[in-house]
C-alpha cells in the first residue's frame, strides 16, 4: 500500500550553517519519538552535502527542490539529477508552481527532469496544481488532469510507480489560505481516478498524493484524516522544527 509521506520544501531559505543545524534538530526529533510517516526535507543544492552528513538516513529522507532537466554539459548554474543523487539526497522537488511560475517551467522540460531523476534513482516529487483564476472559473479539473497527463503519463508503469504527486493549490501557497481538507480530498480522489483510467487502479492505489499549501500544525490532522491524502509537501511550516514536528506527528 502507499506511503504517508511530510515532506519539507525549505525553498531559497537558511544558510548552510542554519540549515545543517535545522536538520540536525529535525533529525533528533525523529529519533525522540518515533513517525508513523516517512519524513523527507527538500533543501538548497548548497545545503545537501552537508546536511547528508548531518543526518541519519534511516530516520530523515533528503531532497533536492530541483534539477537540471539535461544530463550534464554547457548548462552553467545548473546542477544536474546525477550531482544530486551524488550527495546522498534520494528525493527532488520537480515541477513547484514557483518554477513553472518564475522560471518557465513546461510539461515538456519537466518530463525531461522527471526520466533524468528516475535514471539517477531520485524519487520525484512532482508539483500540480491550479491557480486562483481556474479554481474560481471551475477548470481546475481539468487543468490537473492536463499537468498530470502531460507531465508523466509517458513514463512506463513501472517508472509511474515510482513517483510522488504533490497536489499544491497555488492560490493556497505561503498565502496562509489552506484549501479545505473537502477540497483537498476530492481533488485527490479526482487525480487518483486519472491515474487508475491509464495505470489502472493498483497502480493508482500505491501512488501518494501529498497536499501542499499552508498546511501547518492546527490544520493537518484534519487533512490527513481524508482518506486520499497521503501527507504534505510543507513550506513556510517546514522552517521551525517544532511546527514541522507537529505537521508530522498529526500521523
Ligand atoms: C510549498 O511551497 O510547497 C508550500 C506548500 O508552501 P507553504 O506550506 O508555505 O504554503
Amino acid at each position: 500500500m502507499r506511503k504517508n509521506i511530510v515532506a519539507g520544501n525549505w525553498k531559497m531559505n537558511t544558510t548552510v550553517s542554519e540549515g545543517v543545524e535545522l536538520a540536525k534538530e529535525v533529525n533528533a526529533a525523529l529519533k525522540a519519538a518515533k513517525a508513523n510517516c516517512d519524513v523527507v526535507i527538500c533543501v538548497p543544492f548548497t545545503h545537501l552535502c552537508p546536511v547528508a552528513a548531518a543526518i541519519d538516513a534511516t530516520v530523515l529522507g533528503l531532497g533536492a527542490e530541483n534539477c537540471a532537466d539535461h544530463k550534464s554539459g554547457a548548462y552553467t548554474g545548473e546542477v544536474s539529477a546525477a550531482m544530486v543523487a551524488s550527495t546522498g539526497a534520494n528525493y527532488v522537488i520537480l515541477g513547484h508552481s514557483e518554477r513553472r511560475q518564475y522560471y518557465g517551467e513546461t510539461s515538456e522540460t519537466l518530463r525531461e527532469k522527471v526520466a533524468l531523476a528516475l535514471e539517477n534513482n531520485l524519487k520525484p516529487i512532482f508539483c500540480i496544481g491550479e491557480v486562483l483564476e481556474e479554481r474560481e472559473n471551475g477548470t481546475f479539473n481539468e487543468v490537473v488532469r492536463c499537468q498530470v497527463e502531460e507531465g508523466l503519463f509517458n513514463l512506463s508503469a513501472e517508472d509511474f510507480g515510482k513517483i510522488v504527486l504533490a497536489y499544491e493549490p497555488v492560490w493556497a501557497i505561503g498565502t496562509g489560505k489552506t484549501a479545505t481538507a473537502e477540497q483537498a480530498e476530492d481533488m485527490h480522489a479526482f487525480i487518483r481516478g486519472v491515474i487508475a483510467e491509464k495505470y489502472g487502479k493498483e497502480i493508482a492505489d500505491n501512488t501518494s498524493i501529498l497536499y501542499g499549501g499552508s498546511c501547518k500544525p492546527s490544520n493537518a490532522a484534519e487533512l490527513f484524516a481524508k482518506p486520499n491524502v497521503d501527507g504534505g509537501l510543507i513550506g513556510g511550516a517546514a522552517l521551525k522544527c517544532a511546527d514541522f514536528m507537529g505537521i508530522v506527528s498529526a500521523f
